[in-house]
């Protein structure tokens, strides 16, 4: 059993790479449909779970919660709360597919990011993971969530195609907010809740090349792609991030 390390107020799975691909495989192969999820928070969602109730709510619920980008993972090391390493959305697709070889068959369905990108990002799995089976992907007009009135089309889309995993790109908080509001008419194994994934596994949007990523400097990359709709946020970030790892360490509590 492995250990969970609240930092934050987040409880995280201190969980590897290979460790969090295999638990959901082992979920996706449970003969009964019980929708767990994954959340994986970054910077931006440890600065949006202070204020933010309905995210405070998916975080509780949810089955697995990992670590995405390096600054968490130094708080965590700093905090003396050291997580095994990075289990981000846009690493943990390809691994989780690289790993299903050993499964074939595996049903994924892609919900999210702009018209017609999931259905390129399909191409790109069942080209690159032909042992993947896509059974069906729809990127809803911006703004969807569960009050929407195209909701229950949307449910009864992905409950028909009986998908292993549901892939959920919706952006935070929104994707952890619907599927904590959904969880019980899902019927999938699996969701993962991963950000700009699909963008990349389309090639819509491009990923910080491996050194930025190894710097952790994949924020300033995203910045530099996005400044207007990313300069505001990282902003606000940066000032609150610190004075958190700061009252956390002042806090601080054996684990
Ligand atoms: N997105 C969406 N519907 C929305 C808002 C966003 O499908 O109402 C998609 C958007 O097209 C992109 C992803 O959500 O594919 C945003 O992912 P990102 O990780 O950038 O999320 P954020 O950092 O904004 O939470």
């Amino acid at each position: 059993m492995h250990k969970r390390l609240k930092m934050f107020g987040i409880d995280f799975d201190a969980l590897t790479m290979p460790e969090a691909v295999a638990k959901v495989l082992l979920w996706s192969e449970e003969p009964d449909y019980r929708c767990r999820y994954l959340v994986t928070p970054n910077v931006d969602h440890v600065v949006k779970f202070q204020t933010d109730q309905a995210l405070r709510a998916a975080y509780r619920d949810a089955a697995m919660v990992t670590v995405d980008g390096k600054p968490v993972l130094w708080a965590s090391r700093l905090l003396g709360k050291s997580l095994p390493g990075l289990v981000a959305g846009s690493d943990f697709c390809p691994a989780l597919f690289d790993a299903a070889k050993t499964k074939p068959g595996l049903r994924v369905f892609l919900l999210g990011a702009a018209e017609g990108v999931a259905v390129r990002a399909a191409e790109t799995i069942s080209r690159r993971w032909p042992w993947v089976t896509v059974v069906g992907c729809y990127s809803p007009p911006m703004g969807f969530n569960a009050q929407s009135a195209e909701n229950r089309q949307v449910l009864d889309m992905i409950n028909q195609a009986k998908p292993d995993v549901l892939l959920i790109g919706l952006g935070a908080p929104k994707q952890e907010i619907w599927v904590h509001a959904m969880q019980d008419q899902l019927q999938v194994k699996a969701a993962l809740c991963i950000g700009a994934t699909i963008d990349f596994l389309a090639g819509e949007k491009m990923r910080a090349p491996k050194f930025l990523r190894t710097l952790g400097l994949e924020w300033l990359h995203r910045m530099l792609s996005e400044p207007k709709r990313l300069a505001g946020r990282y902003w606000h970030d940066a000032k609150v991030f610190p004075r958190l790892v700061l009252r956390e360490f002042i806090n601080k509590t054996p684990t």
